[in-house]
């Protein structure tokens, strides 16, 4: 028993990317990655079809239904969680082998991917990328206006929830400049 060490400063470690839908995670990360691509990001297995231009094991593993609950049964992923319709996992084995070679590791993950790194590596940081302001959140989901107000509307009221997750988070970053974010984002990420 008894509380376990503190990790070093400045030893690599897990940082966890959070935040509402539609507030710009993976464009920060995108960002991020362009100047550091040292800092390893985790790829995710998902059951969601891949978007022109994705390929299998670069933005993501596509995976269906069958692989993705073999994943489960076999405990290999670290956390999972369902998002709109479709399963995403972080694959357990690549992100502790990052850590124990002493590199930096990045999960860009959703609200309840968070909450369980939290429970099950206590050591994480955990970074919280909060928009602007609520009606900038709102300007980028209701985006070209494309979509039926009522799937705006299921949006909108998942997104005042996701914001109240904010003070569960070791640090938040707020989304004002990609460039200023993404610098913020990567000091985290070597010393947090
Ligand atoms: P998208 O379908 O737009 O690529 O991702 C949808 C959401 O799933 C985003 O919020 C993204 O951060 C999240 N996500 C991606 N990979 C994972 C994962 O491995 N675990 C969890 N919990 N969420 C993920």
């Amino acid at each position: 028993g008894g509380t376990p060490p503190a990790v070093p400063p400045g030893r690599p470690r897990l940082t966890v990317l959070s935040g509402p839908s539609g507030v710009g995670k993976s464009t920060v990360v995108a960002h991020m990655r362009q100047a550091h691509p040292e800092i390893w990001l985790s790829v995710s297995a998902t059951t969601r079809s891949p978007r022109p231009g994705e390929r299998h094991g670069v933005q993501y593993f596509f995976v269906d239904d069958g692989e993705f609950d073999k994943l489960v049964a076999n405990g290999e992923l670290l956390e999972w969680a369902e998002f709109a319709g479709n399963r995403y996992g972080t694959p357990r084995n690549a992100v502790l082998e990052r850590l124990a070679a002493g590199e930096p590791v990045l999960l860009e993950i959703d609200l309840q991917g968070a909450r369980q790194v939290r429970e099950s590596m206590p050591e994480a940081g955990l970074v919280f990328l909060a928009p602007p302001s609520w009606e900038e959140l709102v300007r980028r989901l209701t985006g070209r206006g494309t979509e039926a107000p009522e799937v705006i509307e299921r949006r909108l009221t998942a997104a005042r929830t996701e914001l109240a997750a904010e003070s569960e988070f070791d640090h938040t970053l707020v989304n004002t400049s990609v460039e200023q974010v993404a610098a913020e984002l990567l000091a985290l990420t070597r010393t947090s």
